[in-house]
């Protein structure tokens, strides 16, 4: 997403642009495929969005796609509670003033319209603030809406993630009011809305895409990048040119040795089954006291994200698949036999955003004259997200081009 971000900018702006991807696809962590077993398209992972996502507004403005997202046409979040049977909807008011925590059946159950001022909490918090420690004595605010949320937006246990990213979240969407906090996602997959349309609109903008194509090293030459080599590539850089390095933080740091950067990850779990559960208002649901904690309906899979998963990685696929298939047994009351599945096991799905990985993201600029970072893990404030990605992009283009008008007035 990064670079792809990078790239459609600056081949916007007339700049020549060549995209060096190692893989045979394009998407890296964010990204759709035929699956054998379920024989149905499937995405790596779900991925939520949220309309107050600017980035993501204008990264798919750009590329022609801004109408494969979908999603509930207001502000809603529909809970299950796997414990005590109850189900809920937290329905946002579209303006900034949050009146919405004064209707009592909009709220969490059980909750007061003055513990939802805590949130404000979130949005003041500082690197060193840990999620839970800042929030968990507002009950059941805490356990039934901000846990869930802190887990799904920072993928890492509320205990040791970091406050700050999440209000960061939080102010760029629920805090400009509901109509920044419509869930979005694609409507097809996740390459038919981020990742083909990108590509499509790269080569309709004369640019170069590789596939294959892994840069192992960098060469080095004058205080800037000179060179791009790997297994099938042997490439000059020019004076005149920028390199932009959209790779995941661990092969930033090889390539660059040096580089400080998160170097502590969590993993996201998938797990998909060939089957249908109601749609509902929203098209997903949160599920709490379970294994599983989002479900979305993709065309004809069901399919169900657990965060921050790093303790349940190697827990057997078919053992989880199970106990999550349990989960959707007694949330919809749908058959008890378990249909064909997938478990897609992202270990690496994004740094854990704890305050001492926070304090490793790099900035966008490097000792180089002419390479610039781009990448979730960069610092932008944000979580590891598509929104944090694709800003890193726009960062990354935005420095470079500054540098090359520099470097060519010079
Ligand atoms: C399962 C899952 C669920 C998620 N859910 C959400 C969500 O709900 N909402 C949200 O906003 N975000 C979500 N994310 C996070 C989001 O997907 C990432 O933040 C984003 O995709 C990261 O993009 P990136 O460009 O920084 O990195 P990457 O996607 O890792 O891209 C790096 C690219 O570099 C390529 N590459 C690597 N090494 C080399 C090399 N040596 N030479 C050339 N190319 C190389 C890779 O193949 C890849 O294409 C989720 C992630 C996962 C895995």
């Amino acid at each position: 997403m990064a670079g792809l971000a990078a790239a459609t900018l600056l081949a916007e702006g007339g700049h020549r642009v060549i995209l060096y991807e190692a893989g045979k696809f394009g998407g890296g962590r964010c990204r759709s495929y035929q699956d054998s077993e379920l024989g149905c398209r499937i995405d790596n992972g779900n991925h939520l969005l949220m309309s107050g996502n600017q980035a993501v507004t204008r990264y798919l403005t750009r590329i022609g796609a801004i109408d494969t997202l979908t999603g509930p046409t207001r502000p809603v979040f529909p809970f299950i509670d796997l414990i005590s049977g109850k189900s809920w909807t937290i329905r946002l008011n579209a303006g900034r003033i949050p009146w919405w925590v004064l209707v009592k059946s909009w709220r969490v159950p059980g909750t007061s319209a003055s513990q939802y001022l805590a949130l404000r909490r979130l949005e003041k918090a500082c690197n060193a603030d840990l999620v839970a420690a800042l929030m968990q004595d507002v009950h059941p605010l805490y356990e039934h809406l901000i846990e869930p949320l802190a887990v799904a937006v920072l993928n890492t246990k509320p205990a040791v993630a970091s406050a700050a990213p999440l209000g960061a979240v939080l102010q760029e969407t629920i805090g400009r009011g509901g109509v920044a906090a419509m869930p979005r996602f694609p409507r097809q997959g996740l390459s038919e809305s981020f990742i083909d349309p990108a590509l499509r609109y790269l080569s309709a903008n004369r640019a170069e895409i590789r596939f294959g194509a892994r840069v192992a090293a960098l060469g080095i030459e004058d205080g800037r990048v000179a060179g791009l080599s790997g297994p099938n590539l042997d490439e000059r850089i020019e004076p005149t040119e920028g390199v932009i390095l959209a790779v995941p933080p661990w092969v930033a740091t090889e390539l660059l040795p040096g580089l400080v950067a998160p170097n502590q990850f969590e993993a996201i779990l998938n797990v998909h089954f060939r089957a249908r559960i109601p749609e509902g208002e929203a098209g997903f649901y949160g599920l709490l006291g379970g294994t599983a904690e989002w479900v979305f309906q993709k065309g004809e899979a069901v399919s169900v994200t657990v965060s921050a998963a790093n303790d349940r990685i190697n827990v057997d696929a078919g053992q989880l698949a199970q106990k999550i298939w349990t989960d959707l047994h007694r949330a919809f009351r749908i058959e008890s036999s378990m249909p064909a599945f997938r478990v897609v096991k992202e270990k690496r799905a994004t740094f854990a955003a704890t305050p001492e990985q926070l304090l490793r993201r790099p900035q966008t600029r490097t000792h180089l004259t002419n390479l610039f970072l781009a990448g979730d893990y960069t610092a932008t404030n944000l979580p590891a997200t598509i929104e944090g990605a694709i800003r890193s992009g726009e960062s990354a283009a935005a420095l470079c081009t500054d540098w090359s008008n520099q470097h060519l007035a010079s």
